[in-house]
């Protein structure tokens, strides 16, 4: 380890520890999108305060960006005395909603047994303070280096980040030549480098009937029942497939190294205002939302035609059976090959704080990786971050204050591995 490096970082601890509480004082909790131009400016201002231009961005008119909740991101720049690579820090600044069951403040930053806790705490507050740390100590220890650094702080990755990274991609903050390598400090541990994430496929199945009496259902024709053979067939047919499919992708937890379906909602007859009452009708509509997550060796086509086929057969086997099927989202896999410049640099980060090889992962949902690699078209991206995985999103979430200090090593010294030009 670069001991002047590790010193600069423990010296800052304390600014460590109270950024990240400042940071989740602020409730950027998505949907709706509260707090989110406080949160950005705040860290405006931290980052210019060590040096960094940056730039205020709305994601204009992207879902959900109003006059009530601006999609504001910040972007931070840092150059350095000469021209070189690019490192950019990319972390998201909205939280999901708190949910029950926490026994401290969710906003309040707790400091308590050597960790920070709070919604956010570890996805992804925790992350992207060590990352600011990082850079403050790189920047203090090497001042001369050559290239730059940019740290953004961006919105709604929680809701599929089309006003935060997609926004900013589609505007080049996430293409050469103005940057080369992202570190994403999502928290998936801080001795693992995430090289991706599996493909994702979200669709909208609707089967329809006919409306009629409740009391002469035989006059009628139930969208529920029909939806209720889709179902059938999926849980003989479709699900075993599905667990059959394994992929050599490292995804973790261990479970989600194959093939997998969510059934995410279902819902028939009465519209969704449903006051109580109950429904005096035959429904005419059943709708079914899936969210199907694929691997590297399968195709997107492939994998909608195992769906649509057994929707197919179903109007063959069932008398007036009717369906229509509509694409909600669709993601592609990913995976970094772990040749690239910013793996081997973080790598070697982990091997020197850790004293062990890192464990190479790919995440089983998505995050804003997807928006640098399709629309920024750069690939020499990761997640790297400290905090805990399964943390993410429940009650008492923390992230752990040594953690972010090693991790903040790590990203420092990824930092001078970039750019020193070694790699
Ligand atoms: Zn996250």
């Amino acid at each position: 380890m670069d001991d002047k490096l590790s010193r600069a970082i423990e010296k800052r601890r304390d600014d460590l520890i109270a950024l990240t509480r400042d940071l989740i004082r602020f409730p950027t909790i998505n949907p709706p999108g509260e707090a989110y131009t406080p949160c950005a400016e705040f860290l405006a201002k931290r980052l210019q305060s060590i040096g960094f231009e940056t730039q205020l961005i709305r994601g204009e008119g992207a879902p959900g960006d109003t006059d009530r909740y601006p999609r504001t991101n910040v972007v931070g720049r840092f150059d350095g005395r000469t021209h070189g690579e690019v490192v950019h820090f990319n972390s998201h600044i909205d939280v999901v909603e708190t949910g029950e069951g926490w026994t401290v403040d969710p906003f309040e930053g707790i400091v308590k047994d050597g960790k920070v806790y709070g919604r956010g705490a570890c996805d992804m507050k925790g992350g992207l303070a060590a990352s600011i740390i990082a850079a403050e100590a790189f920047i203090d220890v090497y001042p001369d280096f050559a290239g730059a650094i940019e740290i953004s702080g961006t919105v709604d990755e929680e809701s599929g980040g089309f006003g935060g990274v997609a926004y900013l991609a589609s505007k080049g903050f996430f293409s050469k030549p103005r940057v080369d390598h992202v570190i994403i400090p999502e928290p998936l541990n801080k001795d693992r480098i995430c090289l991706g994430h599996r493909g994702v496929w979200w669709a909208e199945i609707e089967t329809k009937g006919e409306i009629a009496h409740g009391s002469m259902p035989f006059l009628g024709d139930c969208a529920v029942r029909h939806m209720g053979a889709v179902l059938e067939a999926f849980e003989n047919e479709l699900f075993p497939v599905l667990d059959s499919k394994q992929t050599s992708m490292p995804v973790v937890p261990d479970g989600a190294r194959r093939s997998t379906m969510n059934l995410n909602s279902i819902h028939g007859g009465q519209t969704d205002d449903y006051s109580g009452l109950p429904s005096p009708n035959v429904p005419d509509s059943c709708r079914l939302t899936i969210d199907r997550r694929f691997l590297l060796e399968e195709d997107i086509s492939e994998v909608k035609r195992e769906v649509v086929s057994i929707l197919d057969r179903l109007q063959w086997e069932r008398p007036k059976f009717q369906y229509s099927i509509r694409d909600i989202m669709e993601v592609q896999p990913l995976m970094t090959e772990r040749d690239t410049p910013v793996v081997i640099a973080v790598a070697e980060g982990i091997r020197s704080v850790f004293g062990r090889e890192p464990q190479y992962v790919i995440s089983p949902g998505t995050y804003d990786q997807k928006h640098i690699a399709r629309i920024g078209l750069l690939h020499d991206c990761i997640a790297y971050g400290p905090g805990i995985l399964d943390l993410a999103h429940r009650p008492d979430e923390y992230v752990g204050i040594e953690d972010m200090i090693e991790s903040a090593k790590v990203m420092a010294l990824g930092l001078k591995v970039l750019l020193s030009g070694s790699v």
